[in-house]
Formats: C-alpha cells, sequence, structure tokens
C-alpha cells in the first residue's frame, strides 16, 4: 500500500488502524514501511482518511508481493483454490464436507496474528519435520501451493514475504496422533521470530469422548475444548 504525499495532510488518523504498525508520519507526511506492510487493505476500507491518500500500487497485484494480499487481505480469493482466506473453508468447523472423520484428527496450525505477522518461510519450522514424517499437506489450503511438498520447503520467490498469517492444515489418522504431537510441540520450542497456534479437529468418540485428550495430557499441554458451530450446515453427519 502507499500514500499519495500530495493528499496527505498528516493528520495521523491512519496510524491506530494499522495491524502492523507499519504507518507512521513524518514532516506532517504518512509513510508505510514497504517491509512490514502485509497489504490488507484495511487503510484502504476502514480508516475515515480525510483526504482518502491510501491507494494501492500495481506491485500489489504481481508476483510474488501479490502472495502478501491474498493472505491478509480476508476480500481477496487465493489463485490457487478459490477461496477467500488464510485457510480452507472448512478449517475451524469441520462442517463443509467433514473432511475429518472418526478416527483421524485434523491439524491447523495458524503462523501470524495482526502486529506480529509472519514470514512466508517462517512455516518451516513445522512443515519440514512434518514432510520428512510423510505427512500431506491439505491441497486446497492456499499456502500449500508456496511449498514443495516432499520436503516442506517454501519456495524461493516468496520465502520473504511478510504476511499477516498462514494456516499449515493436514489430518493424520488418530494412532499416529502422539508422534505427530510430540514433532509439533518441539518445532514450537524453535519458532522464532513469530508466533503459531495450534487447532485440532476430532469428532467426538460414540462414547461422548473426544479422542487425543490422552495424548494431550500425558504431553502436559493444556487445552481449551473450544467448539465452533455453523448452525444450518452439517451435512458431514451423513458420511461421519
Ligand atoms: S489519515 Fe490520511 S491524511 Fe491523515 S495521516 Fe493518514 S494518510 Fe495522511
Ligand atoms: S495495507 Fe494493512 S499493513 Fe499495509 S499499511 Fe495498510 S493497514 Fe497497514
Amino acid at each position: 500500500m502507499k500514500v499519495d504525499l500530495e493528499k496527505c495532510i498528516g493528520c495521523k488518523k491512519c496510524i491506530p488502524f494499522c495491524p502492523q504498525g507499519a504507518i507512521h508520519v513524518e514532516d506532517k507526511k504518512a509513510f508505510i514501511d514497504q517491509e512490514e506492510c502485509v497489504e490488507c487493505g484495511i487503510c484502504v476500507r476502514q480508516i475515515e482518511c480525510p483526504r482518502k491518500a491510501f491507494y494501492e500500487p500495481e506491485e500489489v497485484r504481481q508476483w510474488p508481493r501479490s502472495v502478501r494480499k491474498v493472505f491478509g487481505d480476508p476480500t481477496e480469493k487465493h489463485e490457487s483454490t478459490g477461496v477467500r482466506g488464510r485457510g480452507t473453508e472448512e478449517v475451524k468447523t469441520n462442517d463443509v464436507t467433514g473432511r475429518v472423520k472418526r478416527g483421524e484428527v485434523g491439524f491447523a496450525l495458524e503462523f501470524g496474528r495482526p502486529s506480529i505477522g509472519c514470514r512466508v518461510k517462517d512455516v518451516e519450522v513445522v512443515t519440514i519435520p512434518l514432510a520428512k514424517m510423510g505427512i500431506e499437506f491439505e491441497p486446497c489450503n492456499p499456502l500449500t501451493s508456496l511449498l514443495d511438498t516432499e520436503t516442506g520447503i517454501v519456495h524461493d520467490d516468496v520465502r520473504n514475504e511478510k504476511i499477516l498469517s498462514a494456516i499449515v492444515e493436514f489430518k493424520i489418522p488418530e494412532e499416529r496422533f502422539a508422534e505427530v504431537a510430540a514433532t509439533v510441540y518441539d518445532a514450537a520450542q524453535h519458532c522464532k521470530g513469530t508466533v503459531f497456534s495450534w487447532g485440532l479437529v476430532v469428532r467426538y468418540a460414540e462414547d461422548g469422548t473426544i479422542p487425543v485428550t490422552k495424548t494431550l495430557d500425558k504431553m502436559g499441554i493444556k487445552y481449551p475444548k473450544n467448539a465452533k458451530v455453523n448452525v444450518g450446515l452439517g451435512r458431514p453427519l451423513t458420511n461421519a
């Protein structure tokens, strides 16, 4: 994103809105740190700039900078998947296609957060060890198209792009949960320069218990049992 300096009057109204803290005002003009800007578009959509000084230059839509836009602006569709947002449609609900069946565990490892963001290459802290274990990354997740899925290494051209966040998504059979959980836990100790959160998707067992909790307890990992429900969908119950 850029600011038209002819228009800007340096009022500073925009500064608190930028999730990356990328805007600063100097000599009554606003400037954007192009390295930190994740092209989320909030400055255009949400800020009451009295001069409408923000504009999107052409390079925002050009590779590789366009990666920032699709991972940071929820109004933008990913070319590789046709989906808006950082993960698949069902990453938080398992409600769209019921991808995670009984006996399986879905993982959603979300890198970056507003204010900190991440570089695309930061995901390698988990994708490399997971690829070594033969994990298959979710093909409908837009991050997967930026990786060599055999090695988990991020493609050279996008490695250093700064993005708001990205989600590493995959699923495994329940029997592999302990070893994969240990790998993710170990990776978390080596994550530098950003943060990642760890979401698990499982179905209740027939007896009403939640699979994987015993393993998490053994590992000493505390977890909230969040449930996210989309009322009105629910097709997956037919193929549980
Ligand atoms: S809100 Fe607009 S006019 Fe005010 S400092 Fe920001 S860019 Fe400049
Ligand atoms: S596009 Fe987003 S990150 Fe970039 S300056 Fe605007 S609000 Fe900040």
